[in-house]
This record gives structure tokens, sequence and C-alpha cells, in this order.
């Protein structure tokens, strides 16, 4: 066993490079009252009832597969990756709230680094653009 006996982690065979660790999940209950005011029974949070019965032994896997489809989708939707080397939990990922990363000098979207341009940059950039499709239309 890992740690002390009480830990509830599973032991860690030879050369396994996972292992599981224990936390604590609260469900609510609600009291039963007799028609005195006595408490007699505590019922589980209903959603926590159907969702067991939902998924039966797997609910434990669904609530990891949808903490998977949470994150997966947060990240999509409020997080970007520079090209900075991806390094510890964060890595690479800076939210969209910063548009550009200030070690690396990303930008989150196109649009923000031409927004940071001078006029003359915003110029050569346009005149780059311009001249590329000119030459699209001569291959054609
Ligand atoms: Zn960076």
């Amino acid at each position: 066993m890992v740690g002390n006996h009480k830990s509830g982690r599973k032991p860690n065979p030879e050369g396994s490079l996972e292992r599981s660790k224990k936390y604590t999940f609260y469900v609510k209950e609600y009291a039963t009252t007799n028609s005195s005011g006595n408490i007699i029974g505590w019922t589980e949070d209903p959603y926590f009832q159907w969702f067991k019965r939902h998924h039966g032994s797997n609910w434990q896997k669904m609530v990891r597969a949808y903490m998977r489809w949470d994150v997966e989708r947060w990240k999509k939707k409020s997080w970007w990756r520079c090209k900075c080397e991806p390094i510890g939990i964060l890595q690479n990922w800076k939210h969209v709230q910063q548009r550009k990363c200030l070690a690396c000098g990303s930008y989150y979207r196109n649009a923000d680094r031409i927004a940071d341009m001078t006029i003359l940059e915003k110029q050569e950039y346009y005149d780059g653009i311009r001249e590329q499709m000119k030459k699209d239309k001569d291959v054609r």
C-alpha cells in the first residue's frame, strides 16, 4: 500500500507510471420528517440517484469523462497556445484576454498581430498580401 492504510490509494505496481488518488466527494442528503417535525430519514440528492441509475457502476467514470469534456471545451474557448516551451501544468497556454505572449511574441489571432503593427508595418503587410494574390492569379 502507498502511504498509510487509510489512504485508499491503490498499490503502485513496479513500473506503473500512474496511480489513483482518493478525493472525498460530498453528496447532499435531504431530511424526511414526520408530522412532529422529527427527522426519520435521509434522501440522497435525486440528481445523484438518477445519475447512478443511468450509469450504474460507471458513474465515477462518467464524472471523469464530464471533467475532461468540460476542460477541453473551456480550453478551446478561453485559452490559446503560444510558441513557448510547454513546461508545467499550464504549459504554453495563455488566456484569450492576453492577446500577446511577452516571452515569445506570439499573438492569439492574426488580427491582434495586425492591430499592434505600426502604419508602415501594416502597409508592408497588406502589400505582401496583394502581391501574393497577384501571383496566385497568374498561376491560374
Ligand atoms: Zn510564449
